[in-house]
């Protein structure tokens, strides 16, 4: 055991793919990278995109169960994914026509598209009526939209997206009357739309909320089947949890917690989990395995009745694919701690955006082997007072220094592009993709 003599908080070392190891520990990619491109960067590995894919089908076909996984593509905008998703068998799920667009140039077909959000534009539905994407309808208003554009396009194919009942202040989806009055409009309607089923997202990252509406729904789709319509997919949406650290690191966290832990006392209202199980396709097939209605699985219920499962999780596909980089450019000392300014801004790690901290710890580079520990905060490059990518007093092996590079672990899902910001004029982070050839380590940058 460490003996730390000043007052940093305990370590929350991410759990990480090997491939962020061995960049790390390749004697010059990390310096050669940051020399190039002047400026914070993004590091991403789509190889484990691709096989976070891969192992959510493995989890619906295990449980006999059909159906596909859309990437929640507003958890990061590069393209590196997208070809990813391709050769992993994904779709993607947009909420915009720059959205949209780019699947579509990342190789994505339309009929592999779903596109969610509120209230979607005239122009994006057109598009998606065109490409054949699948539209989750948040609205009855936006039902009657799209089946004007359809008697203009070609048919639409739509799902009915469901005001989850135990969220029924959400701004989305349609309630009881609501879906029974579209599933009317639906069935008049039989020459323009295809109804193919039905579509939730929820809040937060629990199992069984998500098992209990996916069979409810399943008897939605046998009704709605009688009616005439398709109805032959449920999609549970995304918020598939993510485990960053270890229970035992998260567990001394979260047990211990002081306002002493954070530069100038701090306080957050909240933390993501960054603990948790099940997490990614774990969570997949616990929902799959959960009995309901007193008896079956949700799996035997969507089998029994030929009901395709679909999904949309963002930042789980996105789970140990990337970091991000910053260059120490100062050091200075306070009481027990100092803290540490780099070239970027906290919107970066966007936590902070919700009065919250991204708390995996990162990880100064190079490792000189020195061990003289030390809490360590992160302030970025503009002049706000509040502008700190990490207010906790993270413990590092030794001082940072001017030139040393600060690595924020496993920040692809939400922690790269959501905030990001040219706020001072300075430019967006670079993203740079990693892949392999020949077994060596090589980079380009993202298109
Ligand atoms: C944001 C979003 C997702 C992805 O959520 P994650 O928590 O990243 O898995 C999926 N579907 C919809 C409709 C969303 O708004």
């Amino acid at each position: 055991m460490d003996l730390i003599t000043t007052d940093a908080s305990p370590a929350l070392p991410a759990v990480e793919a090997p491939w962020a190891g061995e960049v790390r520990a390749h004697p010059r990619m990390l310096a050669d990278i940051a020399h190039a491109v002047g400026g914070p960067f993004h590091v991403l590995y789509p190889e484990q995109f691709g096989d976070n894919v891969l192992a959510l089908r493995a989890a619906l076909r295990e449980a006999g169960v059909g159906g596909g996984v859309y990437f929640g593509k507003k958890a990061n905008k590069s393209g590196c994914w997208l070809p990813e998703c391709v050769r992993a068998g994904a779709g993607v799920d947009v909420a915009s026509e720059p959205e949209l667009v780019h699947a579509l140039a990342g190789g994505v077909r339309g009929a592999d598209l779903v596109v969610t959000g509120a209230a979607k534009k005239d122009s994006l539905l057109w598009l998606a009526i065109r490409h054949q994407c699948l539209i989750a309808v948040d609205a009855l208003d936006e039902l009657d939209r799209i089946l004007d554009a359809a008697g203009r396009t070609g048919v639409a194919r739509i799902q009915l997206r469901v005001l989850p009942p135990q969220d029924p202040a959400s701004r989305f989806g349609l309630g009881q009357a609501e879906l029974d009055e579209a599933l009317r409009r639906c069935a008049l309607a039989s020459d323009r739309v295809e109804m193919e089923g039905f579509s939730f997202h929820l809040n937060g990252y629990q199992v069984l909320p998500r098992a209990r509406l996916a069979a409810e729904l399943v008897d939605r789709c046998v009704h709605a089947r009688a009616l005439g319509l398709a109805a032959s997919s449920i999609d549970i949406g995304g918020g598939f949890a993510v485990s960053y650290v270890d229970e035992e690191h998260w567990r001394n966290y979260a047990d211990g917690y002081s306002a002493d832990w954070f530069h100038a006392g701090k306080r957050f209202s909240h933390f993501y989990p960054y603990h948790q199980a099940p997490a990614g396709a774990a969570m997949l097939a616990a929902i799959l395995r959960s009995e309901v209605d007193g008896g079956g699985t949700v799996a035997e219920k969507f089998a029994a009745t030929g009901t395709r499962m679909l999904m949309e999780p963002g930042r789980a596909l996105l789970d140990r694919t990337g970091f991000s980089v910053f260059g120490v450019q100062g050091l200075k000392e306070r009481d027990g701690y100092a803290i540490a300014t780099v070239g970027g801004l906290s919107m970066s790690v966007s936590e902070q955006w919700k009065n919250s901290e991204f708390l995996p710890d990162p990880v100064l580079w190079p490792d000189t082997g020195a061990h003289e520990p030390i809490g360590v905060c992160v302030g970025g490059a503009s002049c706000m007072e509040y502008d700190m990518l990490t207010w906790r007093k993270v413990p590092m092996p030794r001082r940072p220094q001017p030139g040393d590079l600060l690595v924020y672990p496993n920040t692809s899902g939400y922690q790269m592009d959501k905030n990001e910001t040219e706020f001072h004029q300075l430019p967006l982070p670079t993203r740079v993709v990693v892949d392999r050839a020949d077994g060596a380590l090589r980079w380009r940058l993202d298109r």
